[in-house]
């Protein structure tokens, strides 16, 4: 028996969020009506349908959502706005009609407990280290012997994940999108890393921004924990009201001892003790402030803290946050193309005392201006993408030496022999602009990054 048996859901985009979602509400007994205002979002559905149970598909349909009236929810994919003065027509129609838009981890939330189990939820925001934190708790939970189960904006849709028994952990990284779609779903272990401004267009500013992350603790009780990142000042406001509340919360940060679990000297420090030394994979303070972080929320869920230190040493990292992807006559290539802001770049930026940079791409709003005081490390920078106009304006002004090259593979034999002319150590591709004018996400620009590191080496081996 499930909630949704006998429930009428209207899901609207077809992407890959979308189709999860089409085929778990008709797998727990949904009717779904389902459309994408694209064509290619449909025929994706025609095909997902022709994979499932004939069962299942027969209570699908593909039809445009103009009317809502006799509808239980609506799910809509992230990107679809659904925000003054941006309002998708079938959300309006949804908003007009009392119809509820819920995120796709909410329905997780109701299968999980409508099927019986009473397995926890740990929730993970913020603008930056989402996913660096949602990956390595996730791993602190599986070899703390857990099932565990992560996805949510990263990896797996939340309702791609499986169902878990009493004693397992969902570990959901949530975007600002999905936690403005809740509706019962409340966080054993909630946490939000850090506020700075980035896709504000969609909400009414930061303020907006700051209250759509603060629903990550909507609902906590005095058995669950708020944890905080107080790195920033938006967030050590919040970490003030937070301490006036029930639920116990715990400040995290990458340096300041102030913090009930932060970083120092390549270590993470609780009450006077250190907890956990942090390997390669995670350099840097902001990395840091992950680590506190999952520390922190792992001991809530029961993890016993020499398992938990083991676990951070056994961490691999993910790719395309500062990877050292390739090295070549001492020259490290590092790949951190997944700093697509400003704020992710500075961090790695602070890692180098001196460095050559390939930046570029779209740029977001207000540019790289905040990047001043990182550019006396900048030995040469070279500037690619639709905005590197824009970019090399920016270092102009503050007498940066670059070049504007376009594209990455003009970027990187270049940067590679400036680097070997300079005897600068490190090559740094950490674009602080989305990827979309050349690339089809930041995963695809950090693998054109790495194989053109390779063919360097490679080249470099078969001259010498
Ligand atoms: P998200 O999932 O929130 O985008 P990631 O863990 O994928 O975050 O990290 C993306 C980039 O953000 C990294 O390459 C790094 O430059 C930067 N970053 C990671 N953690 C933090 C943090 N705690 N504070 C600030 N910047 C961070």
């Amino acid at each position: 028996p499930t909630l949704f048996t006998v429930k009428r859901f209207a899901v609207l985009g077809l992407g890959r969020n979308g189709l999860r979602a089409v085929q778990a509400l008709a797998a727990c007994g949904a009717h779904v009506q389902a459309w994408d205002d694209g064509e290619a979002g449909r025929l994706g559905l025609t095909e997902a349908l022709s994979h499932m149970p004939p069962g299942q598909a027969a209570r699908v349909t593909c039809a445009p959502l103009d009317n809502l009236a006799g509808f239980d929810a609506l799910v809509l994919s992230p990107g679809i706005p659904h925000h003054l003065p941006r309002v998708h027509p079938v959300a309006a129609l949804a908003i007009s009609a009392g119809v509820p838009i819920l995120s796709d981890a909410e329905l997780l939330y109701c299968a999980v407990r409508a099927a019986g189990s009473k397995a926890r939820f740990a929730g993970i925001t913020g603008t930056n280290g989402k996913s660096t934190t949602t990956t390595l708790l996730a791993h602190i939970l599986e070899q703390a012997g857990l099932p565990v189960a992560a996805g949510g904006n990263l990896g797996p849709a939340a309702l791609a994940l499986p169902l878990l028994p009493d004693n397992g952990v969902y570990v959901l990284e949530m975007s600002s999108y999905m936690l403005e779609r809740l509706d019962t779903l409340r966080f054993d272990a909630a946490c939000l890393l850090n506020l700075t401004p980035d896709h504000l267009d969609r909400h009414a500013g930061m303020t907006g921004y700051a209250q759509a992350k603060q629903r990550i603790f909507w609902g906590q009780t005095a058995q669950d924990v708020a944890v905080i990142g107080i790195d920033d000042t938006d967030c050590t406001t919040i970490a003030a009201e937070l301490a006036k509340a029930v639920t116990p919360c715990v400040t995290v940060s990458g340096a300041n001892p102030a913090a009930s679990y932060y970083g120092k000297g390549g270590a993470i420090w609780h009450n006077g003790t250190m907890l956990a030394t942090l390997g390669p994979a995670l350099p840097g303070a902001h990395n840091a402030q992950n680590a506190a972080a999952a520390l922190a929320m792992a001991r809530h869920l029961g993890v016993a803290d020499t398992v938990a230190a083991r676990a951070v040493a056994s961490f691999a990292g993910l790719p395309h946050r500062q990877k050292l992807v390739e090295t070549c006559n001492g020259i490290a290539f590092v790949d951190d193309s997944k700093a697509t802001n400003a704020d992710a770049t500075s961090r790695a930026l602070g890692c180098y005392d001196r460095l050559v940079w390939i930046a570029g791409g779209m740029a977001k709003e207000g540019g790289i201006e905040s990047l001043a005081p990182y550019f006396g490390r900048i030995e040469h920078a070279f500037l690619i993408g639709r905005d590197a106009a824009e970019l090399a304006a920016t270092l102009a002004r503050h007498n940066v030496p670059h070049t504007v090259v376009d594209t990455l593979e003009k970027a990187v034999p270049q940067a590679y022999s400036l680097a070997l002319q300079t005897q600068t150590p490190v090559i740094l591709l950490s674009p602080a602009c989305a990827s979309f004018d050349q690339y089809a996400g930041f995963e695809a620009r950090g693998q054109h990054f790495q194989a053109l590191a390779h063919a360097v080496r490679a080249q470099q081996t078969s001259t010498t």
